[in-house]
Order: structure tokens, then sequence, then C-alpha cells
């Protein structure tokens, strides 16, 4: 008897607007899955569509509806039940990562382990998490640094014609290390002109700077950068493994988003094969409950750098799971996800 899916919505609100170089909204309702085998033993996870890939929660509950006629009856089938899935509906991975987690989920429930653990991982490996400060008037984004105190690494969102002052503004309330997201908000020659004032305000690295497609752009970005030794990385131009071979030499690294992978196992050969082109790796997130960040923070003992905190910019999380308190990611030793409802 094939697993029987059962699809719930929830919302998550975040504590300010969260704007980025495309838009700006605070309210998000996020479908989450379960998926029940014959003993009544649930595995979970949560999709988090982004819009930038056309996905939003309606695309979401119809992938759910093409996928459902396609689930294993042997949760431990995770390598062909996802490639069913991926044949069936190759575009919208937040849905298939939704199942894919709950797989996994599932499997380590059964197994009475943790994900990390039946991967091998060492969680005290994981890396410390970075807090975004969303795009706000300056006075607002102080008071978001303040707010962030807990936190040792900012992430900052640029992609404006004001990105100067906003870095200006954001260095002036905190001597931590900055990384910076243009959301593929910058030319080539913006970027240029940009990359010399974020070494001279201590960013660590850039990402996206550019149009997802433009990858000679990206080239040429990158050699500036590597002038100055700041590493680029790319988050939309770099969806899944088959993505990482054209960008090599033209990137220094890739940001890993289950959203856009569609699948643990995914993510695991994103991870073998940029580090076999010898590029960083970092993961990051939607905006998420502790469901859809635990899923994705289970393999960061594998990553560089890690941006989950798309569950602690939340006011209202339904779910308890992984956590980025102190900014570090600490693993549940609960089997499987170790994701609870509140
Ligand atoms: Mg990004």
């Amino acid at each position: 008897m094939a697993l029987k899916l059962l699809v719930e919505q929830c919302s998550i609100t975040t504590r300010h607007p969260f704007v980025i170089a495309r838009g700006s909204t605070n309210g998000y309702t996020r479908a989450w899955v379960r998926l029940v085998d014959s003993d009544g033993q649930e595995g979970w996870g949560e999709a988090d569509p982004s819009s930038f890939y056309g996905e939003n929660l309606e695309t979401v509950l119809a992938g759910f509806e093409r996928l459902r006629p396609h689930l294993p009856a042997d949760p431990f089938e995770l390598e062909s039940a996802e490639a069913r899935w991926e044949q069936v509906l190759p575009r919208n991975g937040a849905a298939r990562a939704a199942l894919s987690a709950a797989l996994h989920d599932l499997v380590g429930k059964k197994l009475g382990q943790p994900l990390w653990r039946l991967w091998g991982l060492d969680p005290r490996k994981a890396p410390q998490s970075s807090f975004t400060i969303g795009l706000d008037t300056n006075e607002k984004m102080r008071d978001k640094v303040r707010e962030a105190q807990q936190y040792p690494i900012l992430k900052i969102k640029l992609g404006t014609d004001r990105d100067e002052e906003i870095l200006k503004t954001i260095r002036s309330a905190t001597d931590k290390p900055l990384r910076v997201d243009a959301n593929a908000g910058w030319t080539v020659e913006r970027a240029k002109q940009m990359i010399p004032k974020l070494r001279e305000f201590g960013v660590e690295f850039l990402e996206q700077p550019l149009e997802p497609d433009n990858l000679d752009g990206l080239g040429e970005v990158r050699r500036v950068a590597a002038a100055h030794y700041l590493p680029v990385v790319v988050d939309e131009s770099c969806l899944v493994a088959a993505d990482i071979p054209r960008l090599v030499g033209r990137v220094d690294g890739i940001n890993i988003k289950l959203a856009k992978c569609g699948s643990l196992r995914e993510a695991l050969r994103m991870i073998a094969t940029a580090r076999a082109h010898g590029m960083l790796v970092m993961v990051g997130c939607m905006i998420e409950t502790s469901l859809g960040i635990t899923a994705a923070a289970h393999f960061t003992p594998l990553v560089d750098a890690a941006d989950l905190d798309g569950a602690a910019l939340t006011i209202d999380d339904p779910f308890t799971g992984a956590t980025i308190d102190g900014g570090q990611i600490r693993l549940p030793t609960e089997p499987g996800l170790g994701v609870k409802r509140k």
C-alpha cells in the first residue's frame, strides 16, 4: 500500500515586512505535508515556493496532487521515489522538496535515528548562520541591527540605487562580519563599481550580483572581485547540480536551497559536485517555519556557510526543530528531522 499524503496549511508572519530588491511582504501561507505509512508513522515536510521561479501556494498544492499517485509503498525507496517525482514535476521544486523531507523524516523515525546521523555527519561541524537585515529606512535598519544583537554574522540585501548608503548605515551600527546579496539587481558595471566598496565595508562575500543567465558577466565580476579577495556566490544562477559545471571558473561558490533543488538527495549531489570543482558551498532558505529550515539544517555539517534565518525572522513559527540561537545552528537529536509541533 502506498504511503498516504496529507496536506495542511499554516500561516507565518515576519517580524518586519521583508523587503528585497524585488518586493515586500510580511504574511505567508505555507503548505506542509505528512506522509503516513501503514504503521501510522508520519514523515513531515514543508514547501516554500519562490515567486522568482513562478511558484506560489497554488502551484505547490497542485503539485502535491500531481505527485500523489506517485508515492512509494516503501519509504526507503528514496532514490526511485525522487527520480519519479522529478519526471512527473520537473519544475515546482518546492512541492518535491516537501515530499523529499517527509520521506527522509519517516525513514529516520523508522530507524530511530536523526537524519544527520544516517548521513554520518557530525552536528558540531554545522556552521554559524547569518541573520538577514531587510531593506528599510536607515533608522529602521539600525533598529534591526540592534534587534539582531545575538547573531554574529549579518546578511544585507542590496540591489538598490542606495546600496552605498545602506552599507554605510549598517557599518556604522555594527562591526560584525557582513555578507551581501544583490538578488540579481546589479549590472556588470554596477557590480565592478561596488566591489571595492564592499571590501572597504568588511563584506565577506557577495551573492548573486547579476541576473541569473549572465554567466560571462559573472566571470567578469568574479575577476574584479578576486583582485579584492571577495568571493562571489550564486543563488538564482544555480538551482540543481547540473547547473554547476557551467559556473566553474565564473563564480567561487553556490547557494543551495531546497525550494530550488527540490530534494535532500539533490542537495547532497550539489555539495559533491561543487566540492569536485573546488567551490564554496552555502545553504540558504526562504521565509520558512522550523519544519522547512530543519530539513536543510541536517546537511549543514557539509557546508561552509549558512543563511538559515527563515524561521528566526518570523514571530509565529508553528514548529520547533533546528535552532540558530546565538547564530549557531543546532541540530535536533530526535529521530528523523526531529521537528515537533508547538
Ligand atoms: Mg540569495
